[in-house]
C-alpha cells in the first residue's frame, strides 16, 4: 500500500492521517478539502460555539460569586472567538505538515470507483471518506435565517453587534445544539430575547426525562429572555421591510411574531461523495459495503454527529487500513457508548440507555442518584443545580449515566471505565489531554 486519499479535512479525515502515521504508515497521505482544515467542529461548530459559552459561564460566574452584571463588548467576544478559531486551524496545519501529510484545497468525488478532482479520474490505493455532514434547512432562504455555517462564520461579526443592542432571536429545533445555542446567547445577551421552536414534545427528546426537567427549570430560573415552546411547527416564514415574519402553530393555534434573527437547527444531512450511490452501508470495521479498500469516518456514518465519536473512529479506520487487528470496535449500531454532551449552563451530558429505555425493554434496573447540592465543591462553587443518575441492572451492569452539572462533559467519562474498557473523551474537553496516552 503506497497512497492513502482522504476527502474531507474535519475531525475524523485530520485524526485518520496523523493515527496512520503515528501507527507507522510511510506511503503517501493526502487529503482533499474544500473549504477549511479542522472541518465543521474548527471552524463553524464546536470550537466558536465553546469560546462563546465561555463568556456565559464567566457572566454567570461574576453574578453568582460577586452579585457583579458584567456587560461584555461585543468586539471582545468577536476577536477572541476568530482567535480561537485560527489558532486551532493554525495548530491543525502545523500537525498535518509535522506529518508529512499532503493537503490539497480541492472538492473531491468517486467515481466508479476512481477518486474524481476537476473532472479527472484517479485510482487509489486506500480511500477514506470523511465528508462530514451539512446543516438542514426548511427551505427558507434569507441573510437573517442563519444555520451554524452563517451564525458562526461570515455572519458571526454582525449578529453578535445587532444580538448585543437588543433584538429578537428564533431559534428552530431544541435538540443539544440549539439548546446549547439559546442558553449561552440568552446568558450572554440578557437585554435580547430569545424564543426557541421545537417540533416534537419535548425539548433534548431523546434524553432522560430527569435531564430535561432539570434543564427546563433551570432555563425557567436563569433565563428569563428565553421562551421555549414544545409541539409547535414552522407553517411560514416571510420578511417585511426589515424582519422576518414567523407564523407558527402550537397546541393553542397557530400565531404570527416578527424577529429579526433565525437561527435554523434542525438536524444535519450527510455529505456523501459518491456519484450514484444512494445510501452508503459499512461493516463493523467501517468499510464500505462491497468494497476492500474504501472506509468511513465521522458524521459520514449517521447515527450521533459529534467530533469524539469522529476521532474515536478515525483511530478505529486507521487501524483497519493498516491491518493491526481492531482492538476495539465501533460500529454505528453501538451509539450508546458515545457521551452526549450539551453545553448549556448547567451542562448535561449522558450515555446509554435512558431510564424509559430500559422499562420499556422489561430490563430489572436500580437507579442510584446524587445531587449536586449535597456535594461540597458545587457548594463550594456555588454550582448546587444538577444530579448524577446511574442506571444499573441487576447484575450491577452500568446501562446509563445521566448528569446534569457544571463541567460535566469533563466528568462523564469517569463511570465509563466502571464496566467497559472504552472511555471515550468528550470534544473540546480537558480530558481530551489523557486521549493520546492511555
Ligand atoms: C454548532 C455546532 C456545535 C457543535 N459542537 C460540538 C461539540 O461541542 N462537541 C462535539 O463533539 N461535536 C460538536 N458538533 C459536531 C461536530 O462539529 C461534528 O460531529 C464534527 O465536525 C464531525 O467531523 P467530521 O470530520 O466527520 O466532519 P466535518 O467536520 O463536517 O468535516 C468534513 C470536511 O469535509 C469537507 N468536505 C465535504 N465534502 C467534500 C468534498 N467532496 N471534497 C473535499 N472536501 C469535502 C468539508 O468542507 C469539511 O471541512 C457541533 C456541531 C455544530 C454544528
Amino acid at each position: 500500500m503506497k497512497d492513502v486519499f482522504i476527502i474531507g479535512g474535519g475531525p475524523a479525515g485530520t485524526k485518520v492521517a496523523q493515527e496512520l502515521r503515528i501507527l507507522g504508515f510511510e506511503g503517501n497521505i493526502t487529503i482533499f478539502e474544500d473549504r477549511f482544515l479542522g472541518g465543521e467542529c474548527t471552524n463553524v461548530g464546536c470550537i466558536p460555539s465553546k469560546t462563546l459559552y465561555n463568556f456565559a459561564k464567566l457572566r454567570i460566574l461574576c453574578k453568582k460569586q460577586a452579585n457583579v452584571n458584567i456587560e461584555i463588548n461585543p468586539s471582545t467576544i468577536i476577536n477572541t472567538v476568530k482567535k480561537v478559531v485560527n489558532t486551532i486551524r493554525k495548530g491543525i496545519e502545523y500537525n498535518l505538515k509535522r506529518y508529512d501529510i499532503k493537503v490539497e484545497n480541492k472538492i473531491a468525488k468517486v467515481r466508479n470507483n476512481r477518486i474524481v478532482i476537476d473532472e479527472k479520474e484517479y485510482g487509489f490505493d486506500v480511500l477514506v471518506l470523511s465528508t462530514g455532514s451539512s446543516p438542514l434547512t426548511l427551505g427558507y432562504k434569507d441573510e437573517k435565517i442563519l444555520t451554524n455555517r452563517e451564525l458562526w462564520g461570515n455572519y458571526f461579526d454582525d449578529f453578535i453587534n445587532e444580538v448585543s443592542k437588543g433584538i429578537k432571536v428564533l431559534i428552530v429545533g431544541g435538540g443539544y445544539i440549539g439548546l446549547e445555542t439559546a442558553s449561552m446567547l440568552s446568558t450572554i445577551f440578557t437585554n435580547s430575547n430569545f424564543t426557541l421552536i421545537e417540533k416534537e414534545k419535548d425539548i433534548i427528546f431523546t434524553a432522560d426525562t430527569d435531564v430535561i426537567n432539570e434543564i427546563k427549570k433551570n432555563f425557567q430560573k436563569n433565563n428569563q429572555n428565553l421562551t421555549i415552546l414544545t409541539n409547535t411547527t414552522i407553517k411560514n416564514i416571510t420578511k417585511n421591510s426589515d424582519n422576518l415574519i414567523v407564523e407558527y402553530e402550537t397546541p393553542e393555534g397557530i400565531k404570527k411574531e416578527e424577529f429579526n434573527f433565525i437561527i435554523m437547527s434542525i438536524g444535519r444531512k450527510i455529505n456523501n461523495p459518491i456519484e450514484n450511490l444512494k445510501t452508503l452501508e459499512f461493516d463493523e470495521y467501517l468499510r464500505l459495503k462491497n468494497s476492500e479498500n474504501i472506509w468511513l469516518a465521522g458524521d459520514i456514518t449517521g447515527g450521533k454527529m459529534l467530533a469524539h465519536k469522529a476521532e474515536f473512529q478515525a483511530k478505529l479506520v486507521a487501524h483497519n487500513i493498516i491491518q493491526k487487528k481492531p482492538t476495539k470496535r465501533f460500529t454505528k449500531t453501538n451509539d450508546l457508548q458515545i457521551p452526549s454532551i450539551m453545553f448549556s449552563i448547567p451542562e448535561a451530558g449522558w450515555y446509554g440507555l435512558t431510564e424509559k429505555e430500559v422499562k420499556e425493554m422489561g430490563i430489572e434496573y436500580i437507579v442510584k442518584k446524587s445531587f449536586l447540592s449535597a456535594n461540597a465543591r458545587a457548594i463550594a462553587d456555588n454550582s448546587r443545580e444538577g444530579f448524577v443518575k446511574i442506571i444499573y441492572n441487576n447484575r450491577g451492569e452500568i446501562l446509563g449515566t445521566h448528569v446534569v452539572a457544571s463541567n460535566v462533559s469533563e466528568l462523564i467519562n469517569i463511570p465509563m471505565v466502571y464496566n467497559s474498557e472504552t472511555i471515550v473523551y468528550p470534544h473540546p474537553t480537558l480530558s481530551e489531554i489523557f486521549n493520546e496516552l492511555l
